[in-house]
C-alpha cells in the first residue's frame, strides 16, 4: 500500500502556507540528498491560459529543496504541434510569461528536449507502445518531482501525474506516436460546412467538398491527431473513436521514463485546484468542472492519481463522451509503475 499525503482545499485558508508545512511534515523529500540534481517537471501552460499550477506553490517547493542544499530546476518539453511552445525559445518565453522564472521561483527553467525539441534516445517499453524517445537531460538528473495541475483533457478525460510524465518527458516524435493511438470518426450528416475545423487545423487537412468536411487525401499522413478540429466542431460531426487507447498507452511511456530515472527517484505532487474542462496546453481553460479538492503528495504515481480521482469523482471528467480516466491508473498498476492501493494521510 502506498502513502498519499493530502491537504484538503479551503478557500478561507492559507493554502500556500499549508503546502509549505505538508512538504516538511510528509516524507516526500527525504530521499533527496545535498548536491542532487532535481528536475521539477511542470506543465508551463499555453500562453494566456491561466489554468496552470500557481507559481507560488513552485516557489515553496524550490525553497524547501534549496534548504536541503540540492540543485533544483524547472523543466518541460516542447510541443509536437505548431504553436508558441514548439521551440525551446518559445517555451522559455512562455514559462517566463506565466511566472516560472529564476527571478520568481528561485530556480531556473531549462527546456528538456534541446533547442529544436527533437533531442532524445530510444527506450524500450511494453506493448503496444514498444519504444519511446527520452530527452538525454533525464539521464543526468538524480531525482524528479512531478508537479501536476489536475484538470480535464479532450482525449484522456483527465490529466494528472501520469499524463504529465508520459506526454511531458518525451520528445516530439513520441508525442506524435502516442497521439496516433487516437482516431476520429466523421459523420457527414452532422456537418453544416461551417469551416471551423479547417480554420483550426494548422496543416490544412480538413477541406470542404460539396459543403461538407473531408480529410485532404494528400495530407492525411500529416494529421497529428491533436485534435483541434474536433474541439472546434460544435455539431458533433467529428468524434473520437477508440476512446481508451491513449489512456492505455500513457503508463507505458511512464514505464520508459522510470527506466531512465528510477521509479524510486520520482515523487509526485497533484495540485487539485482550478479543475477545468481542458488541458493546460489549450489557449483557454473551458468551464470549471468542480470546486477545488486539495493538494496531494506521494512517491507513487499511480496512487496519487487514483486518490485524486476518488476524491474528485472520476465521473466529473467523463463529459462529452470522454473515456474513463481510471484507465490510466488501472493500466499503470498492471505494468508495475505503481499501485492503486493507497493510504490517505490528511495533514
Ligand atoms: S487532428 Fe484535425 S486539427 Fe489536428 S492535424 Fe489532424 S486534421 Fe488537423
Ligand atoms: S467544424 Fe464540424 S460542422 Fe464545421 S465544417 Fe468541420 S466537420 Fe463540418
Amino acid at each position: 500500500m502506498s502513502k498519499v499525503y493530502y491537504v484538503p482545499w479551503r478557500q478561507d485558508s492559507d493554502m500556500v502556507g499549508k503546502f509549505r508545512k505538508i512538504i516538511r511534515k510528509s516524507n516526500i523529500l527525504d530521499n533527496i540528498n545535498k548536491e542532487d540534481r532535481v528536475a521539477i517537471k511542470l506543465h508551463v501552460g499555453e500562453y494566456k491560459n491561466p489554468a496552470h499550477v500557481h507559481p507560488l506553490y513552485l516557489k515553496e517547493l524550490v525553497s524547501a529543496l534549496l534548504e536541503i542544499g540540492c540543485e533544483p530546476f524547472l523543466t518541460d518539453t516542447t510541443t509536437y504541434y505548431c504553436g508558441n511552445r514548439f521551440t525551446a525559445v518559445g517555451m522559455i518565453k512562455n514559462a517566463f510569461y506565466h511566472g516560472f522564472s529564476l527571478a520568481n521561483i528561485g530556480s531556473p527553467f531549462i527546456v528538456a528536449d534541446g533547442l529544436g525539441g527533437d533531442e532524445g534516445f530510444s527506450v524500450k517499453v511494453s506493448s503496444p507502445l514498444n519504444e519511446i524517445y527520452v530527452p538525454s537531460l533525464f539521464k543526468e538528473v538524480d531525482k524528479m518531482i512531478v508537479f501536476s495541475h489536475c484538470k480535464g483533457h479532450g482525449l484522456t478525460a483527465f490529466g494528472g501525474s501520469i499524463k504529465n510524465v508520459a506526454m511531458g518527458c518525451v520528445t516530439k516524435k513520441s508525442k506524435l506516436q502516442m497521439h496516433k493511438f487516437v482516431n476520429f470518426c466523421y459523420d457527414e450528416s452532422l456537418c453544416n460546412g461551417c469551416d471551423a475545423c479547417k480554420d483550426a487545423c494548422g496543416r490544412g487537412i480538413p477541406i470542404l467538398k460539396n459543403g461538407k468536411r473531408v480529410m485532404s487525401l494528400e495530407k492525411r499522413e500529416d494529421c497529428m491527431h491533436c485534435p483541434a478540429c474536433m474541439e472546434e466542431c460544435k455539431t458533433g460531426a467529428i468524434k473520437l473513436k477508440e476512446l481508451e487507447a491513449l489512456g492505455r498507452v500513457l503508463p507505458r511511456a511512464v514505464e520508459g521514463i522510470f527506466k531512465v530515472i528510477g521509479k524510486e527517484n520520482v515523487t509526485s505532487i497533484n495540485w487539485g485546484a482550478n479543475i477545468v474542462e481542458y488541458c493546460d496546453c489549450m489557449p483557454f481553460p473551458g468551464k470549471t468542472l468542480r470546486d477545488n479538492v486539495g493538494i496531494y503528495l506521494s512517491k507513487d504515481i499511480v496512487a496519487i492519481d487514483k486518490a485524486f480521482l476518488d476524491d474528485a469523482n472520476k465521473n466529473t471528467f467523463m463529459i462529452d463522451g470522454r473515456p474513463d480516466p481510471e484507465i490510466q491508473t488501472i493500466e499503470g498498476e498492471k505494468i508495475g509503475i505503481g499501485t492503486m492501493d493507497y493510504e490517505k494521510i490528511i495533514l
